[in-house]
Parts: C-alpha cells; sequence; structure tokens
C-alpha cells in the first residue's frame, strides 16, 4: 500500500535524519522533493501546495533547527502533517444513533467496489458490533446484482431482501424499510445502482431513495486506484446529496495515494473505510495516523 510514495519519502528523509545539523536551505530543497513525490502520487495540485508550505512553516522555526535533531523533527512535522491531510486524529466512526432500523444508503460509480463493500461493512457490524443487518440491492440496470448481493449475504451469513423481479429502487427501498421494521433488524444496508459517469438519472434515483429511507450515514464508494478522478467523482456526489463519508476500495494495490491525501482536504468528507483486499473481511477503519506511519515506513 503506497509504496512508491513511501519509498519517495523514504528517500528524501533518510537524508535529513542522516546529518547532525540542518540549514534553512537543506529544509527547502527536501521540500522540493517532497512536493514532487506527492504530485507524482497523483495528489490534488491544492493539497501539495498547503502541506509543503505548512511543513516548510514549522520547520524552518529556528528551535526546529537548532535542535539537536533537527532531521527527526522535521519527520515529525511531516507526520503530524500527513495525518492532517489525511483527516485528523480522531477516527471517524459510522453514526448509528437513531431508532432501529439505521439505514446505511451506499453510492458510488459501477465497478467501484460499491455491493463488496455493502457487504464488507456488514459482516464487520454483524461480527464486531452484534448488530442484526440486512441488505438490498437496489440496482436495477447492471443485470445479475441483486444475485450478486445475495451471493454475498450467503457468505458473510447477512440476510438479505428477497428479490422481486420487475421492482423500481424506490419500490424496493419501501419494501426493504418495511421488511427491516418487521424483523427487528439494527441496520439496513442499501446497494443502490451505479453506473459509469455520474449523471443526472443516477442522481436523481439516489435523492428519491434518500427520500424514502433517510438514510443516517450515506457513503461513497469510490476507487483508490482512479486517484484525482475519484476525489472528483466524490465532489459530483457532495453536491447532490449529503454524504458522510467515503469507503475507499483497493488501496491494497494503490502504491501512490493520491486519492487517500487529496479526499478530505478537497472534499471535507471523511474515509471511513478502506477496502484491502477481494474478501469479505478484507476492510478497516480508516485510521489517518496509522496510515500516515505506513507511508512513513
Ligand atoms: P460495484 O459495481 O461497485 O458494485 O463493484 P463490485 O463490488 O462488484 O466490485 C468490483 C470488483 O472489485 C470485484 O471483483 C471486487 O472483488 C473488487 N474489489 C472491491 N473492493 C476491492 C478492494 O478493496 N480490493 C481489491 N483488490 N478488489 C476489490
Amino acid at each position: 500500500m503506497f509504496d512508491s510514495l513511501s519509498d519517495r519519502l523514504g528517500g528524501v528523509f533518510d537524508k535529513l535524519r542522516g546529518r547532525g545539523a540542518l540549514k534553512e536551505q537543506d529544509v527547502r530543497d527536501a521540500m522540493r522533493e517532497v512536493r514532487i513525490a506527492l504530485l507524482e502520487a497523483d495528489v490534488a495540485l491544492p493539497v501539495v501546495r498547503r502541506f509543503v508550505d505548512r511543513v516548510t512553516e514549522k520547520a524552518i522555526g529556528q528551535s526546529v533547527l537548532r535542535s539537536v535533531t533537527p532531521g527527526q523533527q522535521v519527520v515529525k512535522i511531516v507526520n503530524d502533517e500527513l495525518i492532517e491531510t489525511l483527516g485528523g486524529d480522531v477516527t471517524p466512526e459510522l453514526d448509528l444513533a437513531a431508532s432501529p432500523p439505521v439505514v446505511i444508503m451506499m453510492v458510488g460509480l459501477q465497478g467501484s467496489g460499491k455491493t463488496t463493500s455493502t457487504a464488507k461493512i456488514s459482516k464487520l457490524l454483524k461480527d464486531k458490533q452484534g448488530k442484526k443487518v440486512m441488505m438490498a440491492s437496489l440496482d436495477v440496470n447492471r443485470p445479475a446484482a441483486q444475485e450478486q448481493l445475495k451471493v454475498l449475504g450467503e457468505q458473510t451469513g447477512v440476510a438479505t431482501l428477497p428479490i422481486i423481479a420487475g421492482q423500481q429502487p424506490t419500490e424496493i427501498a419501501t419494501r426493504a424499510m418495511q421488511a427491516a421494521k418487521l424483523q427487528a433488524v439494527d441496520v439496513l444496508m442499501l446497494d443502490t445502482a451505479g453506473r459509469l459517469h455520474v449523471d443526472q438519472q443516477l442522481m436523481d434515483e439516489m435523492k428519491a431513495v434518500a427520500g424514502i429511507a433517510t438514510p443516517r450515514e450515506t457513503l461513497l464508494v469510490v476507487d483508490s486506484l482512479t486517484g484525482q478522478d475519484a476525489v472528483n467523482v466524490a465532489q459530483s456526489f457532495a453536491g447532490e446529496v449529503d454524504l458522510t463519508g467515503v469507503v475507499l476500495t483497493r488501496m491494497d494495490g494503490d502504491a501512490r495515494g493520491g486519492a487517500a491525501l487529496s479526499m478530505r482536504a478537497v472534499t471535507g468528507k471523511p474515509i471511513k473505510f478502506a477496502g484491502t483486499g477481494e474478501k469479505m473481511d478484507a476492510i478497516e477503519v480508516f485510521h489517518p495516523s496509522r496510515v500516515a506511519n505506513r507511508i512513513l515506513g
């Protein structure tokens, strides 16, 4: 995860750490390399600028350069700034504080990993929090999408709403709410339809479903491998619905980290989960400090 970014930054900081004394110019040279590393990692330009400016400002403070271990102190400043950029010190929890069934609506483009993430999060809530969970697929566009969720439900031991052919998403949402209430479900996961591109029909459908189910959480699923595109998609969705968080999938294959590092600053939305593989337990709560530690090795 984030290997190429990690290697690049590691090279810069090894040089800094190895030196006894540091001059302002050394810090500026190092920050020039950090800037290039972040841009190559596909981090959004304004985020890169702010990052480098803030680190430079703190690092050339006299107390840092005059200290016994200036290199290490600069690395600490970078670490703190990475955590801040990734979302800060607090881990964003799912907000399930509503009367049941609490609805979590999953949105995103086709192929982003939405259905997989729906099942992974359901399993997590069932196994780790002891919640009674039901999943319902509202995806009537992609053939076999509803069937896919049913199979994942069987794999994970999470109930799914029975499929009735020919129903529209809003009808399925209504039926899912009724079933969840009747069966005293704690959390209802709604897997909405995705499309290849952001379009108005997708947004309208999503809003209609939200109107029926009043989700407590609306999680956008985006593919980390698409870098800044993932951030652009998030901005489009955030302009239409009240997103409460992001699920960043395929972090296992992402050597660069640009989506993770840009998401919070550009969209203001916290990354709540990271997908780390195809298996049903390959999902992690997104801890900014742990991710920063991984990047700095
Ligand atoms: P959807 O169209 O958005 O519902 O996408 P799917 O959930 O069907 O996922 C598309 C593909 O991506 C599937 O083959 C998943 O196994 C795979 N996938 C989803 N999340 C991850 C992840 O975090 N890591 C990896 N490596 N593969 C993933």
